[in-house]
């Protein structure tokens, strides 16, 4: 005998449903072949696993006790609030940052507006190829200050395209989905 005729035996040859003819051979089989002989001992498992099918006792406060479980589990925290408390965070950290770094300085507040007015030209200027940025000449200050603004301004530019761009299309996007359904 074959293992491949041997193995779909196997099942009724636990169960003693096999003519005696083939009762002789796959025990036979099962005698020299190690292969066929683990796998009888896994179908006894298997089968052994079937036939006790113990269904366990719940209490009779089971569905309250798991829905109070999960009422007093915390909801889940949603990215989006996350990113705009960071958001919320940095600028308000970047603008104590810039009013106390003026304060301290002691700069008049047109002379700190000139010169981060002059730190955005030369930043500009060295986009586009030209002066070597806003470090040279600049103060400390207004380079502080140029960096702080492109920041802001970047941060704002996200945050129309997010409320201006995205949230309608997303809107129409969910609308149609939930049409489709
Ligand atoms: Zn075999």
């Amino acid at each position: 005998m074959r293992c491949s005729s041997c193995e779909p035996l196997l099942d009724r040859y636990l169960e003693g449903t096999l003519s005696p003819r083939e009762m002789i051979d796959t025990s036979a089989h099962i005698a020299t072949c190690a292969a066929c002989a683990r796998l009888l001992e896994e179908v006894k498992v298997i089968d052994a696993l079937l036939f006790t099918t113990d269904v366990p006792e719940l209490p009779n406060n089971f569905t309250f006790a798991v829905m109070a479980e999960t009422r007093s589990l915390p909801a889940p925290k949603r990215l989006q609030h996350r990113v705009w408390s960071f958001v919320t965070l940095y600028v308000t950290a970047a603008w104590i940052a810039a009013l106390a770094t003026f304060a301290v300085s002691g700069a008049s507040l047109p002379k700190v507006g000139a010169a981060i007015a002059a730190g955005f030209g030369n930043l500009a200027q060295s986009f586009s190829g030209g002066a070597s940025g806003i470090a040279q000449g600049a103060p400390a200050l207004a380079t502080f200050g140029v960096g702080v603004l492109s920041v802001d301004l970047a941060l704002a530019a996200v945050a129309a395209t997010v409320y201006f761009l995205i949230r309608p299309r997303l809107a129409a996007h969910l609308a149609s989905v939930s049409e489709a359904q």
